[in-house]
């Protein structure tokens, strides 16, 4: 198989270097951007499969660094987000990041989220980049023209609100969906009594699809930010 490529936009050295380094150790490929304008034109350039974003950078801010990605390129983005940077990090999920990680992180959590993120992007290419009717993870099966959802080859009943949540988040495996994403989805519009729908109809596909819906193997809780549904 062909190392992966990544591009690490990181204004800060050691930062730049200790991911680099980490990196480097399982075998990808690795390409630096010091700064959002170089890391935006080298994007374009390299079409990495996976993109590692700072959002302090010096000269661009790291949510528009995203928005110009996005023009380009699906590659997935990880968000490297520091502390009070919590309404910053909701914006870059809402404008096209996967994912993200707080600073500081180790090198474990880094390399999984890396791979899940490159497992996502075959997932999605697999997966006709999301136009495929039938979605399964594990051991659940979504059918989105049939309207059918089944675990293990049981079939479960879901409501028509239920389905349409469902099938809005096994669009996108492994991606944070943030509550505003989700909300103008299903329901159209973001307000305070449907972001209680939304916790009322995630917990119903707990119930209803988890065996144990307390400690939830498909549909992860992203506190203060919104939802996950895990694709391993
Ligand atoms: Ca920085």
């Amino acid at each position: 198989m062909i190392s992966p490529l990544i591009l690490i936009i990181e204004d800060e050295k050691p930062v730049r270097n200790f991911l680099g380094a980490s990196l480097k150790s399982q075998h990808y490929k690795v390409l630096y951007g010091e700064n959002g304008s170089e890391g935006i034109s080298l994007a374009a350039s390299h079409n990495p499969d996976l993109i590692l974003l700072d959002l302090g950078l010096p000269d661009i801010d790291g949510i528009d660094v995203i928005m110009r990605i996005r023009e380009f390129s699906t590659a997935p983005i990880l968000v490297l987000s520091a502390r009070g940077e919590e309404q910053e990090k909701v914006e870059a999920l809402d404008l096209g990041a996967d994912d993200y990680l707080g600073k500081p992180f180790g090198t474990p959590e880094l390399l999984a989220r890396i791979r899940a993120g490159i497992r996502r992007k075959h997932l999605a290419k697999s997966n006709g980049d999301g136009n495929s009717p039938v979605f399964t993870l594990s051991t659940l099966t979504v059918d989105v023209e049939k309207h059918l959802v089944m675990i293990e080859g049981r079939e479960i009943h879901v409501t028509p609100t239920e389905f349409k949540l469902l099938s809005v988040m096994v669009r996108h495996p492994g991606k944070v969906l943030t509550h505003t994403f989700l909300l103008k989805e299903v329901w159209g519009s973001i307000s305070a009594s449907e972001t209680q729908s939304l916790r009322v109809y995630m917990a119903n596909l707990r119930r209803k699809l988890e065996i144990d819906p307390a400690n939830p193997r498909f549909f992860r809780t992203e506190v203060g930010v919104g939802y996950r549904i895990i694709d391993e």
